[in-house]
């Protein structure tokens, strides 16, 4: 099974205990609207998700949550290296459940992202970085459109 059908099954589901453990350990205080969240976002395997569609998903859990709360609580997420955030058209933010190094196929006609195992892309040429530099990761997202 490649690494791409893997990451759409869902691991063990984390308690509400591992999930305060895993805010804790990123340095931030595990409130009641954070661990909401945070289940949703880490109770499902690896994931790409926008804040509009957490918002949904929020909306439908019965949590009661704005969506400018979300855009905070996501970037907080990010800040603390709990998850990436991948830009794909300047105005619409992905966020990345899976913090490895990986690259991503973006369906445009479905806005969605699918996981291109880290090992799958190879760039070439790459230039060398200005002194005192160094390249922390390269993000490759290849766009598909239907044929
Ligand atoms: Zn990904």
């Amino acid at each position: 099974m490649s690494k791409i059908e893997q990451s759409k099954i869902p691991s063990a589901l984390p308690t509400p205990a591992d999930i305060s453990a895993r805010l804790r350990a990123a340095g931030l205080r595990p409130t009641r609207q954070r661990c909401s969240l945070a289940a949703l976002l880490f109770g499902q395997g690896d994931r790409h998700v926008s804040a509009e569609t957490l918002h949904e998903e929020a909306v439908r859990a019965g949590v009661r949550v704005s969506l400018a709360t979300i855009y905070n609580t996501l970037h907080q997420f990010q800040q603390s290296g709990l998850l990436r955030e991948l830009a794909i058209e300047g105005h619409r933010s992905y966020f990345d459940t899976n913090i490895s190094n990986h690259n991503h196929f973006y369906i445009e006609h479905r806005g969605e992202l699918v996981d291109i195992p880290g090992d799958h892309v190879r760039v070439d040429g790459l230039p060398t970085p200005p002194e005192g530099m160094r390249i922390s990761h390269i993000d490759v997202v290849v766009r598909l459109v239907k044929i």
